[in-house]
């Protein structure tokens, strides 16, 4: 994953969000354009989050790269480089200039959703996002769910410090979380299920046909926008 800032090229569709579906094999290339009429327009957000970007992403299987744990981004970058041999030349060129502080790679990973979540008797340690229920970033389901979260254990502190025992305002805690993470695990599992059978070459041949008319819609409904 990456990014290249200040280079959205001009044949991209108008500002808004871009999907690259088109690819050899298993190979995708999700891409989310941050267009200027959406910058942050308070100064301190829009020091942090700096100016329009492209993101990307390869999303393999990890017997396609040659290592991610101690790979440098150079590697990293080279790597996704030869991933796309076949897509679009300018998404080549944007993936080859990346900023190399902003290029890192990951596992995916996640808890059983129909496991037991946050099922611990509380004393007085509890927890919250990812480390009680890492998903995969394919549902973008994680930071909000951690967020609902930490309003939730919020809501238990303020119990507990108007007089509820502690263990019972964290029990209540607790007992919110599960229906609430176990929908974002199973939501963001789906298109991890779609990757994992499109690596079939007949499952590959049926969806080519779909995805290219679903790039075309896409295209037709974006380009253009404001
Ligand atoms: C590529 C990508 C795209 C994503 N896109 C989305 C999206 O579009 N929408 C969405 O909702 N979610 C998205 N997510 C998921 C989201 O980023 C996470 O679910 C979210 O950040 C989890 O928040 P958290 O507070 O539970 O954990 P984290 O954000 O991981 O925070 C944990 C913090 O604890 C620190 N820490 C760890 N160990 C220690 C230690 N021993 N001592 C002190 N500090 C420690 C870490 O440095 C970190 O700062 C995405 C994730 C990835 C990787």
């Amino acid at each position: 994953m990456g990014t290249a800032r200040n280079r959205r090229p001009a044949d991209l569709p108008a500002p808004g969000s871009g999907l690259g579906v088109r690819g050899r094999r298993h190979r995708r290339l999700p891409l989310d354009l941050q267009p200027p009429s959406r910058a942050a327009t308070d100064p301190t957000v829009a020091a942090l989050t700096g100016g329009p970007a492209l993101i990307w992403g390869t999303i393999n299987r990890s017997e396609s790269l040659r290592g991610t744990r101690h790979t440098s981004a150079g590697d990293l970058v080279q790597q996704a480089g030869a991933l796309l041999t076949r897509w679009s030349p300018w998404l080549t060129e944007h993936v080859s200039a990346s900023d190399l502080e902003r290029v890192a790679a990951f596992r995916f990973r996640a808890a059983n959703p129909s496991g037991p979540i946050a099922d611990w008797t509380p004393r007085s340690v509890t927890g919250l996002g990812d480390a009680i229920h890492a998903m995969p970033p394919t549902g973008g389901r994680g930071a909000s769910t951690a967020i609902c979260d930490a309003a939730d254990l919020v809501d238990a502190i303020t119990e507990h410090l108007d007089g509820a025992p502690l263990h019972s305002a964290l029990a209540r805690y607790q007992r919110s979380i599960s229906p609430r993470a176990r929908a974002a695990i199973r939501e963001s599992l789906g298109p991890v299920r779609v990757i994992n059978a499109l690596r079939h070459r007949p499952a590959q041949a049926l969806a080519r046909p779909l995805l290219s008319v679903a790039g075309a819609w896409g295209q037709r409904r974006y380009r253009g926008t404001p």
